[in-house]
């Protein structure tokens, strides 16, 4: 079982190094965030991550939550794991000061959320989705709601969650039944069965924030008939028509309770307007969104630290040039080339995801805090076009990374006593929620690339023009050329896909995942250039930290040989088109 190390030195290099986060915090009218700080809260973050959380990874796995008569009991050290995060005062990290949060932005305190999710995801789902909540409700609860529950959510005395999925409504909330019928105190009535709610009942807290969408009586059919309604637990300390039927068993977080809940005429209060209820949600969907991109790479992280420990000590055959541990009867696996593959796999989409994902975040912090309104709307346009990037390329990379962990381990990946499965099974599910990968494709090529006519395309373009254009050691021209090229073929591949759509609409769907993966990877090519040329200039300054800035070069090199080349087969599917994927009749199917 492996314990959890924060990538302090790796966090260092992508918020100072690379992204210069104090710097333009400081343009944006926080110089009180210096680069003091961010190791401040990082290095506490890190304390906790590793010497509270990382235990209760396993053990929670091992020994999920048990509902009795409707109670659910969170698994062993989880609620004074909570305990002692809130005495921390780590859930109101983001929230305004002026409800009793902190009001760090997000390059301040995204660091301890990955190490969060690497720690122990499941637990930190709790906390994650309670900031949900609190954004929710900043942003659109009237001020006699948000006086009576943010103060209690923002100082973890309570917790949040959302409640949107229903037996028959998924991915498609349009169909969803739950109602809500006016009361005469201007309260609502809630009635209805949700599923799948994470976090919907637990012992962490006394009381629990639903945030529920259900439709009003007269509600036009359809996602404008949606409304979104607070509906606590308790309600002046008695019991509020909400109940946890059971809990589902699945593949993995199973330190998570995934509730089945009942609304049985629960008061609750209308959050935003009547109908209104998506657009409140759609308002928070960036953060939640980046939220789960984040996960992913907490796991990735975790799955690479294991691989690289057991490769180094795992001794197997002797390496093809020679012994390299001669007073020892093998050499370790790192020696093998398949091995270095698929740690430098691990590695080079890490870090280098890790680096577009704090880039998004350094957006979400312009678009807040930026003193022009144009400098406020380009970062949004960019926000925008990465959010569904960042949530589906780092959750597959987290399954992909987690899947090479096991490889590496051999056979003890797949037994349960060295944990690295664990990451495999609680990888998949960031694929899943939060709108699945699928459908943050179609959302990336439909919404964000053809709806605005390539105008948020052109800003990216932009950035990354300015990286080619700045100086660069000879060394790295090369993978700057590899870098143009790819963009005019992303350039190409988005007008073809237009004049397409425009004849056959399910052109879109047929092309979209491709396209994601295709922009993923030409994107994290931009960040891995950005990346290498500050490790050139720094490998010759310093002697001590010579290995931290050359196993830098070579995931980038890795990176541009092994992993662009994706895109090649991204694009071939992107050219094959609709055509590609005809409609089918189950019998063609499956005989
Ligand atoms: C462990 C866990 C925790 C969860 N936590 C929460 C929570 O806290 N709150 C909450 O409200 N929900 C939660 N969910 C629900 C989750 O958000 C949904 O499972 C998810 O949105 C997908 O919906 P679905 O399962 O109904 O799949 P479906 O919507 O049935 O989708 C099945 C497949 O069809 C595809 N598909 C569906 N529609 C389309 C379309 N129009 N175009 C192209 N492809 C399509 C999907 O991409 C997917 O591959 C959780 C789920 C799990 C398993």
């Amino acid at each position: 079982m492996y314990n959890y190390r924060a990538p302090r030195r790796e966090l260092q290099f992508v918020l100072h190094e690379v992204l210069q986060a104090a710097q333009v915090l400081t343009t944006l009218g926080r110089p009180d965030i210096n680069e003091e700080l961010i190791d401040g809260i990082m290095e506490e973050g890190a304390r906790f991550s590793e010497g509270v959380l990382s235990p209760l990874n396993a053990s929670g796995d091992w020994q999920p939550p048990t509902i009795t008569d409707g109670v659910v009991t969170a698994s062993a050290g989880f609620k004074e794991a909570y305990r002692l995060f809130r005495e921390g005062g780590w859930t109101g990290m983001s929230a305004d000061t002026a409800v009793g949060g902190q009001g760090l932005p997000a390059l301040a305190h995204i660091p301890v959320g990955e190490m969060l999710c690497s720690a122990a995801m499941a637990w930190r789902m709790a906390s994650g989705l309670s900031e949900g909540a609190i954004a929710a409700l900043t942003r659109h609860a009237s001020e006699d709601i948000k006086a009576r529950y943010l103060p209690q959510l923002v100082s973890g005395e309570w917790t949040g969650t959302m409640c949107l999925t229903e037996p028959q409504a998924g991915t498609d909330l349009a169909i969803l039944r739950t109602r809500a019928e006016g009361a005469a105190d201007g309260s609502y009535k809630i009635s209805g069965t949700k599923i799948y709610i994470s976090w919907g009942e637990h012992d962490l807290t006394d009381n629990i924030v639903h945030l529920v969408l259900a439709r009003l009586p007269d509600a036009v059919a359809g996602t404008k008939g949606i409304s979104l309604f607070l509906v606590p637990k308790r309600l002046e300390g008695r019991a509020n028509g909400v109940s946890c039927l059971s809990i589902e068993h699945k593949m993995g977080i199973h330190g998570s309770p995934t509730c089945v809940m009942s609304f049985d005429n629960a008061q609750g209060w209308l959050v935003g307007k009547e109908g209104g209820g998506l657009a409140c949600m759609f308002t928070m969907m960036n953060h939640a969104r980046l939220g789960v991109g984040l996960q992913g790479l907490g796991i990735s992280e975790r799955a690479l630290q294991a691989s690289c420990t057991y490769a180094f000590e795992r001794l197997q055959g002797r390496s093809v040039r020679g012994p390299q541990a001669p007073d020892k009867n093998a050499d370790p696996i790192a020696v093998h080339a398949d091995v270095r593959r698929m740690l430098l796999t691990q590695k080079a989409l890490t870090e280098g995801e890790r680096l577009l994902a704090y880039y998004t975040y350094m957006l979400e912090d312009t678009e807040q805090l930026a003193p022009t309104a144009p400098e406020r709307e380009r970062a949004g346009l960019l926000l925008a076009l990465l959010v569904p990037i960042v949530k589906a390329r780092l959750t597959e990379s987290g399954v992909e990374c987690a899947s090479l962990a096991i490889q590496v381990h051999g056979g003890a990946g797949f037994i349960r006593d060295t944990g690295v499965e664990q990451y495999l099974r609680d990888s998949k599910i960031t694929c899943i929620y939060e709108g699945t990968n699928g459908i943050q494709a179609l959302d990336l090529l439909g919404r964000k690339v053809l709806a605005n006519g390539g105008e948020s395309l052109k800003l990216i373009n932009a950035e990354i023009a300015a990286t080619l254009a700045a100086d660069m050691p000879q060394s790295l021209r090369s993978w700057a050329t590899l870098l143009q090229l790819a963009l005019q073929e992303w350039a190409e591949l988005t007008r073809l896909v237009a004049e397409r759509v425009a004849k056959d609409p399910d052109e879109l769907g047929a092309v979209a995942v491709d396209y994601l993966h295709y922009a993923g990877y030409v994107l994290t090519a931009w960040c891995w250039l950005k990346a290498a040329m500050v490790a050139s200039l720094k490998l010759g300054a310093t002697k001590a930290e010579a290995p931290f800035y050359e196993g830098k070069l070579m995931a980038a090199q890795f990176y541009f040989e092994r992993i662009l080349p994706r895109t090649l087969s991204h694009a071939a599917a992107v050219r094959a088109g609709v055509a590609s994927v005809p409609i089918l009749r189950a019998e063609q199917l499956c005989g």
